[in-house]
């Protein structure tokens, strides 16, 4: 103990100095209050008198928590000399927020806090999920590979043009994000830039060779030696690039997906994400497959209440039952969020996937507004998007209008509709919905903003997927869909609205589906716990008040590019890797975060 103190205490000072500074400290911790060996141990950091909620869902308790190095040191009534106290009464400790599902990968380069996570109280942050990362990319490839990252995600090419790719393959981006961080942030090798990088142009054409197999996997073993956190790969077949082709990574077929799943078996390291798995793994256990042949923990979107999908919730949950009953680990990911699209008709990713309506989404305002005065196109519509004709739609469920609702009209003679359905609307003028739909937007000039939310909307359902112990809480997308959503407010909505309101679980288990079981399944076995010996990620919040506030549109993106912001409320403080963030939502200017690491690389560098 002597040793550590002695080291804390000089580290910035020149040599010569030691040995008085440390005499000084000494000297100091004896004055103070002598302990049964005579010396106190100093700490960086003592949060007082909080209530403790340490992540492993065990009963919450009063006391103290000290850090020291960047660690979790004691737990209970200290009395320690600290560089720094914070005064924690009343408020619960906790160990800081997973955030588990992000597409950050551009973001971070110019935002290190990746803010909205951290309002929210996340310490951690993990993206390059859904087979969208930002490297490896070969030079002059870029523009194409962000293309990939903008459409399916919703960030604009303008903002994704600014981006300085200062590293090709994925440990120099590792390395690269290492230097300038706020928060932690854990990364996924994404198999789109990865197929992309070995079979160009060809990646959305056809599968790969036994050669390009192989390739992909020198690729995949790099990423992971140098410690990504696990390979994501997608099966959603919503997922479009901005000519309306499919993900690079959809195009693959099981074999390729399983011998770069195969890496991570052979690492014996790192978790397998995958986008749209839901339907995958329904349709034939691809997901569970996946985690069997690898020995590794698979992650997929989503298990939902769904309009689109009535009842399929409850037969996802059987068929996740039987497979964990069988001893693998294939979980669907979750969210208390709604999943609400805020957009208006010049960019929408509503209609997507819907052969007539797709591309006049992607063509100019101009051709927009003459489709849609075109009476030909609108019967198209009227079959495609009423009737069904060939089949359903992705983004829509049968009776999607009752699910949209008017935001702000433009005009005001159409202001009385604002907070009305489409089919409240329609009904009201007595139109058909799609000319009803169609008229606004001609006669708004596609400006009229509409919020559509089809998704967990029926409050009993939510309440059962957030209480499974077999599916995973996280989902925010932060960082993706910035023009239209946002879910950063999972963790607090989690604390207020279905712990405080409607009481679903203790705040000792919402907190251990934040932390520990994020961190367990990610494979961050030093975090998501209070405990001596962990990292001193912490979040201090007010269990009475935390909660997401109401959504803001900021221009704070490069070239003032908008999004949405989701404030959070009751968040005091967050603590990474030991140093303070933020504190009462403003940030300290410490840049404590770190890129988390794979027990592979830790194992190599011990
Ligand atoms: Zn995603």
């Amino acid at each position: 103990m002597i040793l550590e103190q002695i080291r804390y205490a000089v580290a910035p000072r020149p040599r010569r100095l030691r040995l008085r500074a440390t005499d000084g400290v000494i000297n100091q911790a004896r004055n103070q209050a002598p302990s049964a060996k005579g010396i106190m141990m100093a700490y960086d950091l003592l949060i007082r008198n909080g209530r403790i909620v340490d992540g492993s869902g065990m009963p919450a308790f009063r006391g103290d928590v000290a850090v020291k190095d960047g660690k979790i040191v004691e737990i209970g009534k200290l009395s320690g000399p600290a560089k720094r106290v914070i005064d924690a009464d009343g408020r619960v400790v906790a160990p800081g927020f997973i955030d588990n599902h992000c597409h950050y990968d551009a973001q971070v380069t110019w935002d290190p806090l990746c803010s909205f996570s951290c309002d929210h109280g996340a310490t951690s942050v993990i993206f390059g999920n859904c087979s969208l990362s930002l490297a490896p990319v070969r030079k002059g490839k870029e523009e194409r590979l962000s293309e990939f990252l903008s459409y399916v995600e919703a960030i604009p090419m303008e903002v994704l043009n600014t981006l300085e790719f200062t590293w090709e393959t994925f440990p120099q981006y590792l390395d690269q994000l290492d230097h300038h961080l706020g928060v932690n942030v854990g990364n996924l090798i994404g198999h789109t830039a990865v197929r992309y990088y070995v079979m160009g142009d060809d990646c959305q054409r056809r599968t790969a060779t036994e050669d390009e197999i192989k390739e992909m996997q020198d690729l995949v073993r790099d990423g992971m030696k140098a410690g990504a956190l696990g390979l994501s790969v997608s099966r959603n077949q919503g997922h479009f690039d901005p000519q309306g082709v499919r993900m690079p990574a959809i195009w693959a077929d099981e074999k390729e997906i399983f011998a770069l799943g195969d890496v991570l078996r052979e690492l014996s390291t790192g978790l397998i994400q995958s986008g749209g798995g839901n339907g995958a793994e329904m349709k034939d256990a691809l997901m569970s497959r996946l985690s069997e042949a690898t020995g590794r923990v698979v992650v997929y979107n989503n298990l939902g209440q769904t309009m689109r999908r009535p009842g399929q919730w409850q037969k996802h949950m059987a068929q996740v039952d039987a497979t964990t009953a069988k001893g693998i680990r294939a979980f669907p990911m979750c969210t208390p969020n709604r999943i609400t699209d805020y957009f208006t008709m010049r960019n929408t990713q509503t209609f997507r996937g819907m052969t007539v309506w797709h591309p006049i989404c992607l063509s100019s305002p101009e051709e927009m507004l003459k489709s849609y005065a075109d009476p030909e196109v609108r019967k198209k519509l009227h079959e495609e998007a009423i009737e069904f004709k060939n089949g359903p739609a992705i983004g829509i469920c049968s009776t999607w209008w009752d699910y949209m609702v008017l935001q702000t009209a433009v005009l005001p003679k159409n202001q009385q509709y604002e907070a009305k359905t489409l089919g409240e609307i329609a009904k009201a003028q007595g139109k058909g919905i799609i000319d009803c739909f169609l008229d606004l937007a001609i006669e708004e000039n596609l400006d009229t903003e509409w919020l559509h939310g089809e998704n967990n909307v029926d409050d009993e359902a939510v309440a059962k997927i957030l209480t499974y112990p077999n599916a995973i809480i996280g989902l925010s997308d932060g960082g993706a869909h910035v023009q239209f959503q946002s879910g950063f407010g999972f963790s607090t909505r989690l604390l207020s609205e279905w712990v405080r309101e409607k009481q679903v679980m203790s705040l000792e288990q919402a907190v251990r589906r934040l932390t520990f079981e994020s961190a367990s399944t990610f494979g961050l076995y030093d975090r998501g716990l209070l405990r001596p010996g962990m990292v001193a990620d912490i979040v201090i919040f007010d269990p009475d008040t935390v909660r997401p506030l109401p959504l803001e549109v900021v221009h704070d993106f490069p070239t003032g590019a908008k999004r949405i912001k989701e404030p959070a409320q009751g968040i005091m403080a967050t603590v990474v890797n030991g140093e303070v963030l933020l504190e009462d939502g403003k940030h300290t200017g410490a840049l404590p975060g770190r890129v988390l690491r794979n027990t592979y690389y830790q194992g190599i560098r011990a």
